[in-house]
Parts: structure tokens; sequence; C-alpha cells
């Protein structure tokens, strides 16, 4: 029960949540190479592939493989280092928390990041990257999606020679079919105008991505409208050519044309107007409301995003404002923070939504014959409603397995493999990092 299925596997569980469809009571999904290739009830596809082998798990719910739609794999070892506190408090304390690691600390957290999010039955990530290697190893360990390779502090000219430096892929398909290469700058406070504009423009003539960390703090907001506050100082050495628009946050965005077909993270103080404006421009939005919690930020409200439309992912964040990359976790502070949202909905938001959010909703996000082949079986039992059982229920510790890309990854709840010299060096990178700040 390891490695690629030869010809065709049936897994069944007591339901099948493909998203693309309703829950499929005794279900299979039926598995060909990395891709699935049927979904139905297991009786019927066993009478239809008679010669495929199965694997049931009794007591158990399948998903497609979840999607946090925003999160830094890079950050995973700083968990618990950086305490709770109020934004403008918090980021200084994560920038010096940082200054004693070397790229390959980074990487080695990344690895830890990438790990993690399989363990919890993350297959798909909308994750900003600082470099190639992080990329890779999150890849080879079986997690795709986005990543954005993060840009700020720079001139709009040096944009060429940064994404050189860090070894952004000029073909696509280097880290394969499951990885996409997108860009990030960063946020308005820490890109300057002209940045903003470029990265947008560079995106749109390479044919990537972008997201952007928008409207997260109540000092960004303020930095925005009259260019004070405690935001000003960052702004001023690194947002370059930084004037304060007067404006929202998104509405600056539009107006320097870098909303357009980007997604959107955070939004904590969206306004209606603002809520408009996304859903005429931007790709999605993701939330991450422990993250905002955590900072002392409010999380949006979500249904009015919902109700114009708007792609919603949910995103844990890194380990630097969360205490771990559970997503199942994360929905249900969504759910306790805003009870009108149907069990349905909010399962969308972790699978097919957070996908759309990010913009790979072709290959991930759902179960339905041609998509990859990444699916979560969770020990969760339910005789109906199996969706608010998940919910309820579903997490890290309820992981039996974890399938991505067509290759088990997570099997009786354990990670088939490790990397024990990443989570060494991590955990020396996170005890330097706490040197560092107990000694401020
Ligand atoms: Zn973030």
């Amino acid at each position: 029960m390891s490695g690629r299925t030869p010809s065709g596997m049936l897994i069944s569980a007591d339901w099948i949540l493909p998203i693309a469809t309703g829950p499929i009571h005794n279900g299979a999904v039926r598995v060909v190479g990395d891709s699935v290739a049927d979904v139905g009830t297991l009786v019927e596809l066993a009478a239809a592939y008679p010669e495929d082998t199965r694997e049931h798990f009794a007591g158990c719910m399948i998903t497609p493989g979840l999607v946090n739609a925003h999160t830094h794999l890079t950050l995973t070892a700083l968990s618990g280092v950086v305490p709770p506190l109020p934004f403008v408090q918090w980021l200084p304390r994560l920038v010096a928390a940082l200054k004693p690691w070397e790229i390959a600390d980074h990487e080695a957290s990344g690895v830890l990041g990438a790990e993690e999010s399989l363990a919890c039955g993350v297959t798909v990530v909308g994750d900003i990257a600082y470099g190639a290697a992080e990329v890779a190893s999150a890849s080879a360990a079986g997690l795709g999606g986005v990543y954005y390779w993060e840009l700020l502090g720079m001139r709009a000219e040096d944009i060429k020679s940064a994404l050189d430096a860090l070894r952004f892929p000029e073909d696509p398909a280097t880290y394969g079919t499951r990885v996409v290469c997108g860009l990030s700058p960063h946020s308005p406070y820490t890109a300057g105008p002209g940045l903003l504009t470029a990265v947008s423009e560079h995106a749109r003539t390479l044919g990537v991505p972008t997201a952007v960390h928008l409207d997260e703090s109540a000092a960004e907001l303020q930095l925005l409208m009259d260019g004070t506050g405690p935001l000003s100082a960052t702004a001023a050495r690194t947002a370059l050519g930084f004037t304060p628009p007067g404006s929202t946050p998104v509405e600056y965005l539009a107006s320097l044309g870098a909303l357009q077909g980007t997604t959107a993270i955070h939004l904590c103080h969206v306004t209606a107007r603002e809520i408009t404006l996304l859903a005429e421009q931007a790709r999605g939005v993701v939330t991450c409301p422990r993250s905002n919690r955590y900072l002392d930020n409010p999380p949006p409200a979500i249904a009015p995003l919902l109700d114009a439309g708007l792609a919603v992912g949910i995103g844990t964040d890194s380990s630097a404002s969360n205490h771990d990359l559970d997503l199942m976790a994360e929905l249900r502070a969504v759910r306790d923070s805003e009870r009108t949202l149907s069990a349905v909905t909010l399962l969308n938001m972790v699978t097919a939504g957070g996908a759309r959010a990010i913009g790979v909703e072709r290959h991930y996000g759902s179960l339905a014959p041609g998509k990859f082949a990444d699916l979560v079986i969770h020990r969760v039992a339910a005789s109906s409603e199996p969706e608010a059982a998940l919910i309820d229920h579903a997490g890290r510790s309820t992981t039996e397995a974890v399938m991505s890309g067509g290759v088990w990854r997570v099997l009786s709840g354990d990670l088939l493999t490790r990397d024990s010299a990443a989570a060494r060096r991590a955990a020396d990178a996170r005890v330097h990092s706490l040197e560092v700040l107990n000694a401020t």
C-alpha cells in the first residue's frame, strides 16, 4: 500500500465528499496514476472495474486534499517563538527572530512546514516563498499549489535581477505540473506604488498569478489614509516612492492597476465599496482568522464576500502568527465567528473555493475525473450530515491517510517520510530565534 498505483485503485470509505457533487454514502474514488479517474458508490465502481486493487477505510470519510490558501511554510520553525501581540509590535519581533537564520534554516523550516501540512491533510498551498530550494523540497514532499515569490523593499527596475537572484524559474514546468510559481509584492507598506504596479505587470507578462497581503492592520489603514502611525517608518524604509493615497487599501491597489487578477489576503477592515472592487477585479480572497486574532486584527465578515460572488479561501498564515497549520481548526474558527455559514459552504472554502481563490481549480479542490488524485481519509464517522460531522471533528488528530498526486503520504496517521536532518536544523533555528528575542 505504497507508491504509485500501477493500474487502477478503488479507495472507499463510509462517505465520499467529492465537493463537485453531493456526499456519496459507501462511496469510492478510482485513482489511476496521479489522477482521479472516477467517483461513485463502491458497488458501482467495483462492478465497473473488477481488476482494480482496493483499499477500504471503515469508519472514515474521504475529501479532496485540503487547500491552505495562505501560508509561509519557511516560517514553521517559529512556532511559539513570537507571542501573540498587536501586529505592529509583532512585526519587528518577527524580523528580529529571523536575523540569525541562514538560507539552510529557511529550507529546513520549509520542509517541516510541508510535512506538517500533509499531516493535517493539506495537499495544496498558496505559499509565500523565499527561494527555489523551499519550493523544490515542498513539491518533492507532495505539496502542490501556488508558490508566490515575495518581492519587497526594492525599486520596480530591480524586479528581474531580484528574481534571478532568487532563481525564479523561467520554465513554468520546472517543478512539475502540480506547482505554479507566482509573484507577491508583499504589502502596500513594504512595496512602493511603482513596485506594486510593476510586479502586477511583470506577472501578466509571464502569465503567472499574484497575491498580496492587504488591509491587515489598523496601522496599514492609517498609513494609507494620512501617512502617519506605527508603520510609517517601515514604509519610508521599504515602500520606495510611497506617498499616502488617502484611500483604503483595496482602492489604492485598484488605482495602481494591481488589483486585477490578484489574490488578496486578510482584508480585515474591508468595506462594501472595496468588496465591489474585489468582485470586479480580483481572482479571489483569503482570510486567516486565527492569525488575525493572534495579531489583534479583526477578521472580515465572510458572508458579504461570498454574497458578492468572490472565491474565498482560508489560510492558516504562518506558524509565527498561529499555533499550528491545522486547516480544519482554522475552519472551526470561521464557523465559531460566523454562525450563518452552512457546513457545505464552510467545507467549500478549504477545498474548491480555496482552489479557485488561488487559481488552481482546474487541478485541485474536488474529486472529479481528471483532477489530481489528492485526497484525505478522515477518521470521522457520521450517520447523516457528513459535512457537519467533518467540520466538528476533523483535523490533524483524525487524519488517517493522505494521498497527493496518486502517492500515499500519510498512512495510519503517520507520515511515510520525514526528513530528520531538516527537523533537527529547524529546531536549532528556533532556539537561535528565541535567543535573539530573549536578548532584546
Ligand atoms: Zn502572510
